[in-house]
């Protein structure tokens, strides 16, 4: 058997341009190739969708070269995307454009990879820039139109959505669920005595420790200036009683470094458990409730309704 083959290659937009069709058409049985590439120019313009983008390309780089799988992958914007199965022969591309890394394309099969078939998958890669980019920017979009610009908390249209969806798998799979809202105490008074920037340092260390406490499937968003909702799926009203515990001594022992000395702050936290009776806004009302009545008792600790 031969040796497992492995390649790692960068494309950019100008070696694909070089990568003249012109020169493989002259070879042999290459209309598959040169149909499948005018067919993948119009079809990866139709979706802004990542996934879709590469599974369309899946679908033509079938008609013509076998391959088990490939798989793509981009760090910076946390994709892992697969699709088929690895094997023991794999090349690599990166997808590089002027001044942007797009990611890597690693291709799997059984056997080994020739000239001819990389000349091939770097004639249709080529397709797959633009269209690659345009999702990624069109994903960051996305996200910051869904996520607070100082604390990186998502933003109240972001909670709108995770909660309508959370309360669907709450619902259609029996599961509890909990909500938190957290408010800080006294906040104005920070504002007042050390400036605006250190209240807004305040509000991005206080999402740090949330963050911190919460397990990575409970969500943070900002829900108004200084108060914040924490969405705890598949959690019922002990577990959330808990957390919110958990979350109250760590804020009140966390300190945050600022250029007035090391500050401290404390929180008021409301719970709410869902019923059946509940809608978004009526678990997020007795939450808001809770927390008031935390609020004129003082502050710093948990209640629920
Ligand atoms: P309580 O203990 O009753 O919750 O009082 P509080 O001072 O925390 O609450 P209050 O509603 O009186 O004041 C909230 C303050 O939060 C007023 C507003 O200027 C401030 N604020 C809202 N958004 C921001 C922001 O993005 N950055 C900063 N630094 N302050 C903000
Ligand atoms: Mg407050
Ligand atoms: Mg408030």
């Amino acid at each position: 058997m031969a040796p497992p083959m492995s390649t790692a290659i960068a494309i950019d937009l100008s070696r694909a341009r070089q990568q003249s069709v012109v020169q493989i058409a002259a070879r042999e049985n290459v209309n598959p190739l040169v149909d499948a590439r005018f067919r993948l120019l119009s079809a990866l313009q139709t979706s802004l969708d990542i996934e879709i983008i590469l599974d369309l390309f899946r679908k033509e780089l079938d008609s013509v070269i076998r391959v088990n799988g490939f798989c793509y992958s981009n760090d910076a914007a946390g994709i892992q995307c697969q699709l088929g199965e690895t094997q023991v022969h794999h090349c690599a591309y990166c997808l590089i454009t002027q001044n942007e890394n797009l990611g890597e394309v690693i291709f799997y099969r059984d056997t080994r990879f020739s000239e001819y078939d990389m000349d091939s998958l770097e004639v249709l890669l080529s397709t797959l820039l633009s269209p690659v980019r345009n999702a990624l920017l069109y994903r960051q979009a996305v996200a910051a139109s869904l996520t607070d610009p100082l604390t990186g908390a998502g933003n109240r249209q972001a909670l709108k959505s995770q909660l309508g969806r959370e309360i669907n798998l709450s619902r259609r799979y029996h599961q509890p669920l909990s909500a938190l809202i957290i408010d800080i105490d006294k906040f104005k008074l920070i504002n007042d005595t050390y400036g605006h920037a250190t209240g807004d340092l305040v509000l991005q260390d206080l999402v740090k420790v949330i963050n911190k406490v919460n397990r990575s499937t409970d969500l943070c968003f900002r829900y108004g200036g200084e108060e914040f909702v924490v969405l705890l799926g598949n959690t019922d009203k002990a577990g959330a009683q808990a957390i919110a515990h958990r979350l109250c001594h760590a804020i009140a022992d966390s300190r945050i470094w600022s250029e007035s000395g090391l500050l401290q702050i404390t929180v008021s936290i409301g719970v709410a458990t869902i019923t059946e009776l509940d809608s978004d806004e009526t678990l997020l009302n007795r939450a808001d409730k809770a927390m008031y009545k935390i609020k004129s008792q003082g502050g710093d600790y948990v209640a629920w309704l």
